[in-house]
């Protein structure tokens, strides 16, 4: 048995439930409901936050720039394996502005934020 949060009332909880606060009345499911989201909101106020936005961006910008150093690397390695005329440098160059500008137009929304 538990004791509804809003009414005060003795209920038993369903068991899928992992921690019941409110019993199954429509207004105390309603209360419960505004709580859990008033208490979600305070829990991640950093979400509304500019300063965690660009961190988060600058994460993913260092995250693909590291995977593109591995893919380049890779990729003058294997020129340099088969002997093929590949000016390395300039081809990097090319990979990565390509590489960026297709990440930028894809993730444009996630850019604007
Ligand atoms: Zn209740």
């Amino acid at each position: 048995m538990c004791t509804c949060e809003f009414c005060n009332t003795e209920f038993t909880p369903r068991p899928q439930v992992k921690n019941p606060r409110a019993c199954n009345n429509n207004p105390c499911q309603r209360l419960r409901q505004a709580a859990n989201e008033r208490e979600w909101r305070q829990l991640n106020d950093h979400l509304n936050s500019k300063e965690y936005h660009q961190i988060r961006r600058n994460q993913r910008i260092d995250k693909i720039k590291k995977i593109n150093a591995v893919v380049i690397k890779s990729l003058s390695i294997g020129a340099e394996f088969l002997g093929l005329p590949i000016d390395v440098k300039v081809f990097c160059g090319h990979f990565e502005h390509h590489f960026f500008r297709t990440w930028a137009e894809e993730n444009k929304q996630v850019l604007d934020c």
